[in-house]
């Protein structure tokens, strides 16, 4: 299994969220992400178990190295300019319409955005609060 698409992906998700973050400075202060909602398309063509892994990754080292990683699947769907049939493509994606045997066009499951980016409160965490993700120890 290559992960090296889902390694830029992540990267440039990680970019992406610091960048937004850094612009709006003055109101984060030195706020950490708790939590990163990711829509993926299951036509994109990525692994959500390769994003994961690589989010781990990307993330160390930046604010969004205690983060969460959500991920929101999309299904396929695709609708038939002919007959006005909408329908999930199913995977692999069946573009053919089951009305009329035309083509269908794709009009889900290609998405790869950040749908939410939630932080973590930096008076909640000076109040004690337990990241979600802090490590328990265990045997
Ligand atoms: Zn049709």
């Amino acid at each position: 299994m290559s992960t090296v698409h889902e390694l830029a992906i992540a990267m440039a998700v990680v970019d992406q969220v610091e960048s937004a973050l850094r612009e709006q400075e003055a109101e984060a202060g030195d706020a950490r992400v708790r939590s990163l909602t990711l829509r993926v398309g299951e036509l994109s063509g990525v692994v959500p178990e390769a994003l994961d892994f690589s989010f781990g990754v990307a993330a160390q080292g930046t604010v969004l190295a205690d983060a969460r990683l959500l991920i929101e699947t999309v299904e396929g769907r695709a609708r038939c300019e002919e007959c006005g049939r909408d329908t999930a493509t199913g995977m692999p994606p069946d573009l053919w319409c089951g009305g009329c045997s035309r083509a269908m066009s794709l009009t889900g499951g290609r998405e790869l955005e950040i749908a939410r980016v939630v932080l973590d409160d930096p008076e909640i965490r000076r109040g004690g609060d337990v990241p979600e993700a802090s490590h328990v120890p265990h045997r």
